[in-house]
């Protein structure tokens, strides 16, 4: 009761300049609160701030400063947030701020005008209009991937820049994502705006052109759709945090701490497109925007422990924060540790897509906070631009930095799908993986000196010893791993002999082993896979040195497989003439 008066108390002082619509220490839901909308936005007060560990799961905590909360509910977790008897105060909901008609423009350009100026919302149809605009006006580095289909039936969609776009490249996947909380829509129109100036600037800005050529760039302005267009398809007026079913998107992902359905409710249809996107690519870095609060929130949300790599992500964070500071007026993007925080110091949250994304997916996401107002003012967005852009692009170069490379197999020189792990650093699924489409990977990592090992299924593990790696610099590193079939690359056991070797196609062998077996044979296989040469030992028996002629065989890179009945040898031969 001593707290209750107390908050009551500090509660009357904080809020008594608030005039609208308010209920204290009430435990029964309002008839007439939920009538005519699907989510409550609300600011509260802690009487202990340890209580926040409990209400983040009852409830969507919007923001944190001191011990004043800000939060939405749906109904339901409103009913479920009243029996805690604290006192609250309802706020205007942020999607109803501005009027419909100050949030659009009469005069916007269509797509593939130069002269689109990114300072007004687009309608959901031109939404769709200018991605597949961006698409097919550069067919050769961009390409529009449906992620999934809301539950109301909009797409989530992305578009993916990149040069030679029809080609997976040994390059790193990045991924740029807006307004999965669908009434904080800043981002949306910068991630418009991003897309814009790098199909733009293709080509002609070095920095631009670079990126695309190097990276796999992939940018969704709108992960959920529903609710950002609650209140009609032609305007972002009546945007609501929550999807269709009411649910928030940003707390329904699988959570490192309480595993699946962390808020209790079934996987979403968006969240499902989400994750099965994250399964059918190899994101290496990534960020998730949001508004509400301007910092650059990194890992982790659900638990107090430090990632592996928390240097990195001061370092990554400043980088953008203090870019952002020499392009903007004072005061922006200065929230908690002058614009940068670590997720869980700032409010525990569960189920958010950004610890999914790091501990599922080996990923490094971040949650980057980029307006206070939800919905800025249209006049405000290409100044928001300015502020960010830059950052945007340094984000992305991160992805190159650390150290990078090609994991190959010694025997066939095909990439390797393979755990790049670093001895005494990687934590919580902090290591990398490489493709087992190019075998390429990337390990961001803050400057230092590594010991890394890779290791795959099949393959003897290699450890390389003080890999060197400075900030904002790339060390190369490629990797061959030895099948642990294929003996003949280890040079301290025996192994085919060839020579000469290039041949011309007349060579010899020294056999490794004396062939006592009936299954002994030779083969010369292509790079294709083929058999192209094939040899039953027994006429070679009673000699461990053979001669063999292939005449007819075309110049080029084979294997010579070597079975002796108890091992399988294989190397390389080269046919040159
Ligand atoms: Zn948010």
């Amino acid at each position: 009761m001593k707290n209750l008066i107390r908050s009551l108390l500090i509660f009357s002082s904080l809020f008594s300049s608030f005039s609208i619509f308010s209920q204290s220490g009430n435990s029964n839901l309002p008839d007439s609160l939920f009538q005519g909308r699907s989510e409550v936005y609300f600011t509260f007060i802690l009487a202990d701030k340890a209580d926040i560990h409990t209400l983040t799961r009852v409830i969507s905590i919007d923001n944190v400063k001191g011990n004043v909360v800000q939060a939405y509910a749906s109904k339901k977790e409103f009913s479920d947030f009243l029996q805690y008897n604290l006192d609250y105060k309802i706020l205007p909901h942020p999607g109803t701020l501005l009027s419909a008609a100050e949030l659009s423009r009469s005069n916007v350009n269509r797509p593939g005008n130069a002269l689109t100026q990114w300072d007004f919302y687009p309608t959901y149809q031109q939404y769709l209009d200018y991605m597949a605009g961006f698409a097919g006006s550069h067919p050769d580095i961009c390409r529009l991937d449906t992620v999934g289909t809301s539950i109301q039936g909009r797409l989530i969609l992305t578009l993916r820049i990149s040069q030679n776009i029809s080609v997976e490249e040994a390059e790193p996947q990045f991924l740029y994502t807006s307004s999965l909380h669908g009434d904080e829509v800043t981002g949306y129109i910068l991630m418009m705006h991003l897309i814009d100036y790098l199909l733009a600037n293709y080509g002609t800005d070095p920095t631009v052109t670079n990126l695309i050529n190097t990276t796999e760039i992939c940018i969704n302005p709108l992960a959920n759709p529903d609710g950002t267009y609650r209140g009609g398809n032609n305007s972002v007026y009546g945007a609501v945090r929550y999807n269709a079913n009411n649910i928030d998107l940003n707390r329904n992902f699988r959570d490192p701490k309480l595993g699946d359905h962390p808020d209790g409710n079934p996987w979403q249809p968006e969240t499902i497109a989400w994750m099965d996107y994250a399964d059918n690519n190899h994101f290496n870095m990534s960020a998730n925007f949001h508004g509400g609060a301007e910092v650059f929130n990194y890992p982790w949300d659900t638990w107090p422990r430090l990632a592996a790599d928390d240097n990195w992500w001061q370092l990554v964070g400043r980088e953008w924060a203090d870019t952002v500071h020499q392009h903007s007026p004072s005061g922006y993007f200065t929230f908690m540790n002058n614009g940068i925080t670590n997720g869980y110091a700032w409010y525990e949250i569960n189920g958010g897509r950004q610890d999914y994304m790091n501990y599922w997916h080996n990923c490094r996401e971040v949650t980057v906070e980029i307006s206070d107002i939800k919905i800025l003012p249209v006049n405000q967005l290409l100044s928001y631009w300015d502020y960010n852009y830059r950052s945007f692009l340094n984000f992305i170069k991160e992805s190159h930095y650390g150290f990078n490379g090609l994991v190959t197999d010694t025997v066939t020189d095909l990439p390797v799908a393979a755990k790049v792990f670093i001895q005494g650093h990687d934590k919580d699924f902090s290591e990398v993986y490489s493709r087992g489409t190019t075998g390429f990977y990337a390990r961001p990592i803050y400057e230092g000196q590594y010991n890394v090992t890779f290791s795959a299924p099949g393959y003897y593990t290699k450890t390389i010893k003080n890999v060197s790696v400075s900030n904002w610099a790339t060390t190369i590193l490629n990797v061959q791993l030895r099948p642990l079939t294929y003996d003949a690359q280890d040079k301290t056991m025996n192994s085919v002999i060839v020579y000469p070797n290039p041949s011309d196609g007349h060579f010899r062998l020294i056999l490794p082993e004396h062939p006592i077996n009936p299954s002994c044979s030779i083969q010369v296989i292509n790079t294709l896979g083929a058999v192209v040469y094939s040899s039953d030992i027994n006429r070679f028996s009673g000699n461990s040195t053979v001669e063999i002629d292939v005449p007819g065989l075309p110049e080029g890179l084979y294997y010579l497989r070597f079975n002796s009945g108890y091992r399988i040898y294989i190397d390389k031969l080269v046919i040159k003439r």
